[in-house]
């Protein structure tokens, strides 16, 4: 068999899919670009920040990666909390690509003056709210109007957190709040859509080495106080959420809606967590995750 027919018959997990991933200039979002492009699908990657978006997109068309990589990746500006925003990029995907087939809602924000409810500023909380809660809905909405239009169905993924399934006396109310609510969001969506072959399901992070919790974690102490719960041992990284990300966005998981899929190195299962070193070694981002103040 020559080398190029073996090339045209590889296929990548992801292969002819149209994915728009929100939140795509950093972190879960970045890596989830990369990884999606890298299994063959069309990626639009939309953030607030237009350059990290273009940058993702660059790493995207490296010369880098396994062999069936599809080029097509393209950056919007999207501020998820404006909805004429977030209708432009599903339109826009259209004109592009012709479809939608996913949609990752993973841009989200913790506010660094988040905290209980006797000292929470209205204008976070409306932030908050608005950025991750509205944002997902947002995209939701725009979602199920193009998968509508091709009666084909869709499939939606919508970033929660662990935050939103269990209690924490380190406060982030607003923040906490919002993950729960795109919780049940999801599964309710998940349910008035399956007769329409549209999957909705809410992906639950455990706490990341990522900017944005590291910058928050800023001392042993702190990074610490929330180990000794994490049963695994450490802290997870942005490729292994962009991993499940993967998996719930492919036909692999045809049969998975309406979950809130932990991906939480044992986190929300545990009471009491084993003693002793961590054995388990973290996967390799494709970016190097700092934990330097940005
Ligand atoms: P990150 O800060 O590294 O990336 C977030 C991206 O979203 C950035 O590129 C930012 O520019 C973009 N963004 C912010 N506001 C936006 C807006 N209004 N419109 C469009 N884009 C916007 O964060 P991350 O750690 O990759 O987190 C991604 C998602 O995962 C968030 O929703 C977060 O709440 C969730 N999550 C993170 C953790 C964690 O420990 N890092 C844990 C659980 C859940």
């Amino acid at each position: 068999m020559s080398i190029s027919k073996v090339v045209k018959d590889l296929k990548g997990r992801l292969d002819e899919k149209v994915c728009i991933i929100t939140g795509g200039g950093s972190g879960i979002g970045f890596e989830a670009s990369v990884l999606f492009a890298r299994e063959g699908a069309d990626v639009v990657v939309a953030d607030i920040d237009l350059k990290a978006a273009e940058a993702t997109v660059e790493r995207i068309k490296e010369k880098t990666g396994p062999i069936h990589v599809r080029k097509h990746a393209i950056a919007m500006k999207c501020d998820v909390s404006k909805e004429a925003e977030v209708k432009k990029v599903v339109e826009d995907t259209l004109k592009e690509f012709g479809k939608l087939d996913v949609m990752f809602n993973n841009a989200g924000i913790m506010h660094a003056h988040d905290d209980d409810a006797l000292n929470t500023d209205e204008k976070v909380w409306d932030l908050t709210m608005d950025i991750n809660l509205k944002g997902v809905w947002f995209g939701c909405k725009y979602a199920i109007e193009a998968f509508r239009k091709r009666k084909n169905g869709g499939n939606i993924i919508n970033i929660a957190s662990f935050v939103g399934l269990m209690g924490s006396a380190t406060p982030q109310l607003a923040y906490t709040a919002s993950k729960g609510a795109v919780i049940a969001l999801s599964r309710e969506l998940a349910i008035i859509r399956a007769r329409e072959n549209i999957r909705v399901n809410a992906l639950c992070p455990g706490p990341l080495r990522t900017p944005l919790l590291m910058n928050y974690l800023d001392t042993e102490e702190k990074k610490n106080r929330r180990l000794v719960h994490i049963p695994i041992g450490r802290f997870g990284e942005p490729i292994e959420i962009a991993n499940a990300a993967l998996f719930l966005a492919s036909d692999e998981s045809t049969y998975v809606t309406g979950v809130e899929f932990k991906v939480d190195g044992g986190l929300t299962a545990a009471y009491v967590t084993p003693e002793g070193p961590c054995t388990s070694v973290p996967p390799k981002n494709f970016k190097k995750v700092s934990e330097e103040k940005n």
